[in-house]
């Protein structure tokens, strides 16, 4: 049997999905996948607070049309916890592209097209911990 590797991550579900209150069914999927929500909490990002968020992207051509889109209403922020969790929430997630994405996964499910694909992951231990950090504070990560 390998190391256990416990692991937190950002899931996010965007204003897509908030909109066509998909909220409780998401939470209950990622819940039934095993993993442990350690934080959780609605807000509405401003579109500076967007452009913060995705400055890695800043570059991209869908830049300001995700940043749009990102602010355009209430998301729900949530710290999983879990074996593997970076790794495991992005397979639930699926491929970027709804179209492309997997049987099952939450964005062949609700995702609507490229950028309106209904959740956010973290790509990577750095990137979780970076992004863990824009949307909770050093007391909530400490529990
Ligand atoms: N996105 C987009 N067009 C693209 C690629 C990405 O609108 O061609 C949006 C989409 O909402 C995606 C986000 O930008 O989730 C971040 O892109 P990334 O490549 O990091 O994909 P992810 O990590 O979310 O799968
Ligand atoms: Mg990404």
């Amino acid at each position: 049997m390998g190391d256990l590797l416990l692991e937190r991550t950002l899931a996010i579900i965007k204003p897509d999905a908030v909109k066509r209150h998909l909220t409780g069914e998401i939470l209950r999927q990622i819940e039934n996948t095993g993993f442990t929500l350690r934080g959780l909490k609605m807000l509405h990002l401003t579109r500076v607070q967007a452009e913060h968020f995705y400055e890695v992207h800043k570059a991209r051509p869908f830049f300001g049309s995700l940043c749009q889109y990102m602010s355009s209403g209430p998301v729900v922020v949530a710290m999983l916890e879990g074996e593997r969790a970076i790794e495991r929430w992005r397979e639930l997630m699926g491929a970027t592209d709804p179209a492309k994405a997997a049987a099952g996964t939450l964005r062949k499910q609700f995702g609507t097209d490229i950028e309106q694909n209904a959740v956010h992951g973290s790509d990577g231990p750095e990137t979780a911990a970076r992004e863990l950090g824009f949307f909770f504070s050093g007391l909530e990560l400490a529990g």
